[in-house]
């Protein structure tokens, strides 16, 4: 059955005034009396939604037929200018040439992990309003002897499994308090649209797509297979079943030269370019199975390629191999686009594309610490020695509790609740020691200088902190008036029991003295990452000045005509819309002329 709401006339009258239409005429008629103002307006007005062409731009028409939000995780936005010069067909080029391309996009948060961002680029919130701090943490309630995911949920089971495989809990949005610009989409249809979420990371592929998604699917570690929950569904679809069943992840590991007795699938083949065709066959298997583009209203594929995130930890930003991995996206998204615009009703006419990353990334300690930075590593298992030693010595001399939680990592620190409780200490005091505490733990982690006289050459990095923040303070906005306390009010999150955020000084991070590198800082090469535009109603440009990752589901929710997400906080990137009336679709195939929904050319038929 098809969607059966025709938005009327004036609705798209109004976004056209936004764009210089019927309003501003009436304005310059200045001499006119004001009756005479009036009918001159209406008449207008009147002509105006009589004429002007529909904006053919809202979900309930169909237009477009399919939004991909496609983010690369782990991708600073300098990139696509530094390789700019490998890019070759229609991958990157499609987008950089034919897209509205903002290339000072940085995300508004200081805590730039993987789920936070994915659950930012959905929701159009930060970590203040969507709740996602980060990729793990302490739940104590939930479990005592280690931390929880970001999307783990013990109320439901993973599907799709190999047989005999280990029993985990299965995965949900349950720690995702705000609305997706997909769960807009879904709630506005009243389910018609449909939304999915993929990636080689669970919770890359859940978060950004949201919780009223038809299915999110994400990969096995070990075996590389697609699974999913049962939060979203029973057992596979056929399609993916079939897909799974099929030889597309031997040829991944031959591709990759894993050995064929690989246990550790997204470890050994996941940070090589064999993942990213893999985990994109995969897109193109959903987009046919779930006949995404084929219903009467608009349909949404949250796309999340990870390899480059899990080679880039190993290798860091600068490496050859991270251009390489960079330069074999740039083909496979030729080939994607190319195939989207052979497989989508209309083509690429009818589908928008956002290109962006969950977070950018650190150059790796060493190379910077080469150039000159103080880029030291943090030997953060001694720091968190020398906190314990010293909340003992303030609250319980001459014993050994762990005050601080075992699992810890940037930026926020974990206090182990029952063991201050049970001093008789509460949270105020306990996280303002910590707090204390920090600046001389940090001191202790370089050894004095013993040298005599004036260095020769530059000292080696010294460990040091920048800022510490109690979650009391993040909670009730004690915070300064500051763009960098802003930063620090978007990244409280009620997750994780008490803590400390702490801030240490730029190019520096946790235990990289023999290469790789992270990102979870507030600092710029964190937080830059890519952002264009590419669709029907976007005007292709470069859009010099600051915008956010928040802005994309604010800017999509507009333009389909749908409410925002629940939390979102993005502005509405204007300077790059076409004016209503330009904005032109590709006419409906008359019906009987349609491409059957399975066939592929066999020129793009993969072994
Ligand atoms: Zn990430």
């Amino acid at each position: 059955m098809g969607w059966p709401i025709s938005l009327p006339g004036p609705k798209f009258g109004t976004w056209g005034t936004r764009q210089g239409g019927a309003g501003n005429l009436c304005d310059t008629e200045e001499a006119m009396s004001i009756p005479k103002r009036l009918l001159a307006c209406l008449i207008i007005c009147a002509l105006t939604f009589a004429t002007a062409p529909r904006a053919n731009a809202t979900a309930y028409e169909g237009h477009p037929k399919l939004v991909i939000i496609l983010v690369l995780d782990q991708f600073r936005a300098d990139y696509l200018e530094r390789y700019r010069a490998d890019f070759k067909g229609k991958g990157f080029k499609l987008l950089l040439d034919h897209g509205a391309v903002f290339p000072d996009c940085y995300y508004g948060y200081a805590n730039t992990e993987t789920a936070p961002g994915h659950s930012t680029i959905g929701t159009g919130a930060y970590t203040d309003g969507h709740g996602i701090g980060s990729n793990e943490w302490w739940d104590l309630a939930r479990k005592k002897d280690s931390t929880v995911t970001s999307v783990e949920d013990e109320r439901y089971a993973l599907v799709g499994l190999p047989s005999g495989a280990k029993t985990t809990p299965g995965a949900s949005t349950r720690n995702l308090l705000a609305s997706t610009v997909g769960d807009e989409l879904r709630l506005d249809t009243l389910g018609a649209s449909e939304v999915y979420g993929v990636s080689l990371k669970d919770r890359a592929a859940i978060l950004p797509a949201g919780a009223t998604a038809n299915g999110a699917f994400w990969i096995d570690q070990a075996s590389g297979r697609f699974i999913t929950s049962t939060f979203y569904m029973q057992q596979l679809p056929d399609w993916a079943q079939a897909f799974d069943d099929g030889p597309r992840i031997a040829q991944a590991m031959q591709e990759a030269q894993a050995p064929a007795n690989t246990t550790n699938f997204y470890g050994v083949v996941g940070g090589t370019a064999a993942a990213v065709s893999y985990e994109l066959d995969f897109a193109k298997a959903l987009i046919i199975g779930a006949n995404l583009g084929k219903h009467p209203t608009t349909d949404m594929l949250t796309l999340s390629i990870s390899s480059t995130d899990i080679l880039g930890h190993r290798v860091g930003p600068d490496a050859d191999e991270q251009r390489q991995m960079v330069d074999a996206v740039d083909i496979d998204l030729d080939e994607f686009f190319t195939w989207l615009d052979k497989n989508v009703e209309g083509g690429l006419g009818n589908v928008w594309i956002a290109l962006t990353a969950d977070h950018g990334v650190a150059p790796v300690p060493a190379n910077a610490a080469k150039l000159g930075l103080n880029a030291a590593s943090i030997d953060l298992k001694k720091l968190v020695d020398n906190l314990n030693y010293s909340i003992n010595q303030k609250f319980s001399p001459g014993e050994k509790i762990d005050y601080m939680l075992p699992k810890q990592s940037f930026p926020y620190l974990a206090l182990n609740q029952p063991a201050f409780e049970r001093a008789g200490i509460n949270e105020q005091e306990a996280e303002q020691a910590v707090e204390g505490f920090l600046p001389a733990a940090f001191a202790s982690l370089t050894p004095p200088d013993e040298s005599k006289g004036p260095a020769t050459s530059k000292l080696p990095p010294t460990s040091a902190l920048y800022r510490v923040y109690t979650r009391q303070q993040l909670a009730q906005g004690q915070l300064p008036n500051t763009p960098f306390g802003q930063l620090i009010a978007h990244s409280y999150t009620p997750n994780g029991g008490w803590y400390v955020m702490v801030i240490p000084q730029a190019f520096q991070m946790a235990d990289h003295e023999t290469g790789g590198t992270d990102h979870f800082t507030p600092y710029s090469y964190d937080r830059h990452v890519p952002l264009v535009l590419y669709g029907a109603p976007f005007a292709p440009g470069t859009y010099h000045g600051r915008v956010e990752p928040v802005d994309i589901a604010a800017t999509f929710a507009t333009v389909l005509g749908v409410n925002q997400p629940s939390s979102s906080v993005g502005n509405i990137l204007t300077q790059s819309l076409k004016p209503a009336a330009a904005v032109v679709y590709p006419k409906p195939v008359p019906a009987g002329h349609a491409r059957p929904a399975h066939r592929r050319p066999a020129s793009e038929k993969k072994q």
